[in-house]
């Protein structure tokens, strides 16, 4: 994996204001006009060719610049939601807590912890922290009790209980 260093919008060095698929500028602006509805008033750092070119990235709530993750198109948005979505359920199951599921992900990515954000990541990654995610949860499925909760099924682990896995030494020190 490339260790270059990235500042936060996923773009090394002087072309920090470019998109990263046409390599044009990149605007701050309101999602309005992007998202269907935007209640929460979020911004975004959106390519100047939008809608042509739809690369963005949502800026934190409460933060007037600092964007969540990197530049993404729409692709890559829907890959990041999906990995996010199969992780949260290994964290969710109870089959490991947040903090181990997060040291997990950072294993799986071959990534430092501080990097370790589905965010960040690309298409190759995205589809690898799907992969592991569902090998994972297939290879403990008789732990975990597939429950409706009137939400849909929320599965849980059995007993209730936080299971312990272990997963090689990427845990230790965490
Ligand atoms: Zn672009």
């Amino acid at each position: 994996m490339c260790k270059k260093k990235r500042n936060r919008l996923g773009m090394s060095g002087r072309n920090r204001t470019r998109s990263p698929y046409c390599g044009s500028s990149v605007v701050l602006r309101s999602a309005d006009g992007i998202y269907r509805e935007n209640k929460r008033d979020a911004k975004l750092y959106v390519c100047s060719k939008y809608p042509v070119c739809d690369a963005y990235a949502r800026v934190q709530e409460g933060s007037k610049r600092i964007p969540i993750g990197s530049m993404a198109d729409g692709e890559l948005r829907a890959l990041r939601i999906e990995a996010h979505r199969r992780f949260d359920r290994i964290h969710q199951t109870g089959l490991m807590s947040k903090k181990d599921a997060y040291t997990w992900l950072a294993d799986v990515i071959s990534s430092p912890m501080a990097h370790a954000h589905i965010g960040q990541l690309g298409k190759y990654y995205c589809k690898v922290v799907i992969e592991e995610s569902n090998r994972f949860l297939d290879k403990y499925r008789d732990k975990v009790i597939w429950k409706n909760n009137g939400r849909g099924i929320r599965p849980l682990a059995a007993g209730g209980e936080q299971y312990a896995i272990e997963y090689g030494t990427a845990a230790a020190g965490h």
